[in-house]
């Protein structure tokens, strides 16, 4: 039996995998196993390389295994691995957090440590509602957000999240959310009823969140970011917090360090955690504003009890702050525009091709639809998936999106390659079936 075999035999009996049909994968299933990654490549047992088309779930930004992020962990990991920041203090939190705050869109001025995207946006939503609770508006309980948002796993942020394959399950017990509907190509339309809602419900709402400029899981939805402008004038003027959850637009991946950049707006709130953390250690962070942050002061019975375990990591947050010098270092953002528009031109590509609809990118997103696709349980992505494996490039899909997301400092060899894969395994999915 070769170890590969051996692996995936244990797996099989043991494991649990996220987002993934379990009886489908114990039949079936033939996984990757991955033994180890470099750069914007994965390596399996059979030391056979696939181009990381969706940096890891996005997270590796910076590619897998940056030299100086290990050195980073491993400094870190020799001094001090972890304590609690209940209190106390340590330089990386510390640090970590002021050098945030300098590249934070104006405005945040302070930095809740959390664990992972989705304890960023419930952090989000705690303060918010515990600030209005504390503050003289207690009936401020309701949150806003667009259908097909996603803002990660926890219960509460299932509620406002709106990817309805996610929430069904979990539909009666959500706390109340109002989605606003998005039509396709609708996004103008939607946010003038966003709007609309704000004004209209003010008094019982407590927050807006939105993922800027692109809908990530929705199936990389992406709008203008000038329908943030409106959008934060009408928060502006009902006085109800704008949350922006930039953990998956953040860092660059649109273009801009965060995608909320390219509107120049600012928000009350934001949230980071994927790239945050170069995709090597579960880490996040919430920003918030002086104001939200002075709601919270005088009784201790105002203070926020909220705090995972690992808050602020010392070896989470070390590796954060060598994410941030080395996007200075290497002018990550400025040499990735030219990675962004040969990303650009492949999609326009693929969007002459009779059977695609839908090609669009931006940063260093590319993403298309099937026409007449069927959404996040469709199974054309997966063809593609399997097409682009036998190639040697990993493009997990959303369903019948089929997209890209590499690493911001892939080499122009490796893009080239990538795109190629993509390119030819689209055209033999619409070979098979057109
Ligand atoms: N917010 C956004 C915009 C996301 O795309 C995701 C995950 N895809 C999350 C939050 C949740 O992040 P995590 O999976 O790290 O909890």
């Amino acid at each position: 039996m070769t170890k590969r075999d051996h692996i995936v035999g244990i797996d099989k009996q043991r494991v649990w995998h996220p987002y993934t049909p379990m009886g489908d994968y114990l039949e079936r299933g033939n996984p990757l196993v991955i033994e180890r990654a470099e750069g914007s490549r994965l390596y399996d047992a059979d030391g056979k390389s696939y181009l990381d088309g969706n940096s890891s779930w996005w997270t590796a930004a910076l590619g897998h295994g940056h030299p100086r992020l290990v050195a980073a962990l491993e400094r870190q990991a020799r001094q001090l691995c972890h304590v609690s920041l209940a209190g106390i203090t340590h330089a990386p939190a510390a640090l970590l957090a002021d050098e945030l705050v300098r590249i934070a869109p104006p405005g945040l001025s302070r930095v809740f440590y959390s664990d992972d995207g989705s304890t960023s946006v419930e952090v989000a939503l705690k303060l918010a509602l515990q600030y209005w609770h504390q503050n003289g508006r207690p009936e401020r309980t309701r949150f806003v957000a667009l259908s097909d948002a996603f803002h990660g796993e926890t219960l509460g942020v299932s509620a406002i999240s709106g990817v309805e394959v996610f929430r069904r399950p979990f539909e009666r017990v959500l706390m109340e959310c109002l989605h606003v509907p998005v039509e396709p190509d609708g996004f103008g339309r939607a946010f003038t009823e966003l709007c609309r809602v704000v004004r209209e419900q003010a008094d019982t709402l407590a927050a807006v969140v939105v993922e800027p400029v692109v809908q990530g899981a929705a199936g990389m939805r992406m709008y203008d970011p000038e329908l943030l402008r409106g959008l934060r004038d009408a928060t502006r003027e009902a006085d109800v917090f704008l949350v922006a959850d930039e953990v998956f637009s953040g860092y660059g991946r649109t273009g801009p360090m965060w995608a909320l950049e390219a509107s120049g707006v600012s928000p009350d709130v934001l949230c980071t955690a994927k790239a945050f953390s170069g995709g090597m250690l579960p880490m996040a962070a919430t920003l918030v504003s002086e104001r939200v942050f002075e709601g919270f002061l005088g009784e201790p019975s105002r203070a926020f009890f909220y705090g995972h375990t690992y808050a602020g990591n010392p070896l989470g947050a070390a590796v954060a702050r060598e994410v941030l010098a080395v996007y200075r270092d290497e002018r990550i953002l400025e040499r990735s525009a030219p990675k962004a528009k040969r990303i650009a031109e492949c999609f326009s590509g693929l969007g002459e091709l009779g059977g695609v609809s839908g090609a669009r990118s931006r940063g260093m997103i590319g993403a298309l639809d099937w026409a007449g696709g069927r959404g996040y349980l469709g199974g054309r992505g997966w063809q593609v998936y399997e097409e682009a494996l036998r190639r040697g490039a990993y493009l997990r899909p959303l369903g019948d999106v089929v997209y890209v997301a590499p690493p911001l400092n892939i080499a122009d060899a490796d893009l080239d390659e990538l795109l190629g894969i993509l390119t030819e395994s689209v055209r033999a999915v619409l070979q098979q079936s057109p």
